[in-house]
């Protein structure tokens, strides 16, 4: 089959391939599709890859993906800026948000620990988290709700054992969204209503 394909196009198939959730098959037919695509179309695409890449920063203060020092949630003077809520990944974040209901601060992780990967608290934000429950915690201000919405995995309840021990005695309450989430789920696949009920029945731990 390579020898089938010039080298530009057996090139872009590989690229595609890469990304999760693209088989061959599906590589094969975008690059053929963007092969028949007006010039317009393949520039736009191209550009916006390199956007990406180079207009988008990590917000220093939660970890999202942000176009500024300050992501567009943590520079909304209307959030409840005493609730904070913890998840795995950006993705996360958005799926939440799609639910409209919570309207407080973020902070991402960008992984659950996982000691058979070699993924110690080390290797997240996790450092970062402690830090601003104890600034707020030392201002006089500490957060009235920390909700731990890491994924109803193995990995996703060792973190927040982890970090609900580690909170304890800077915020006011930490709490763990409720089962409703199927059990090695992942946050972002999970659909608005089960969500939605995932949050309101949250527990303190
Ligand atoms: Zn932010």
């Amino acid at each position: 089959m390579p020898t089938l394909l010039i080298e530009p196009v057996a090139r872009l198939i590989e690229a595609f391939a890469r990304l999760p959730g693209i088989g061959p098959k599906t590589a094969q037919r975008l690059t053929y599709h963007l092969l028949r695509a007006p010039e317009g179309e393949a520039r736009a695409l191209a550009e916006a890859l390199v956007a990406v890449r180079e207009q988008v920063v990590s917000c220093e203060r939660c970890f999202n993906f942000s176009d500024a020092p300050l992501c567009l949630i943590c520079r909304d003077p209307v959030r409840d800026q005493r609730r904070l809520c913890v998840v795995e990944e950006a993705l996360d974040v958005l799926a939440l948000e799609r639910t409209g209901e919570f309207r407080g601060l973020y902070h991402v992780l960008h992984g659950a620990i996982s000691p058979i990967d070699g993924i110690g608290p080390e290797r997240l934000r996790i450092r970062e988290l402690l830090a601003r429950a104890d600034d707020g915690s030392r201002a006089g201000a500490p957060f009235e709700e920390v909700i731990l919405a890491t994924n109803p995995t193995l990995e996703g309840e060792a973190t927040a054992m982890y970090l609900a021990e580690r909170l304890e005695g800077t915020v006011v309450l930490v709490s763990r969204i409720a089962r409703g989430l199927p059990v090695g789920g992942d946050l972002e696949y999970a659909d608005e209503v089960t969500l939605i009920r995932a949050l309101q029945g949250r527990r303190a731990i």
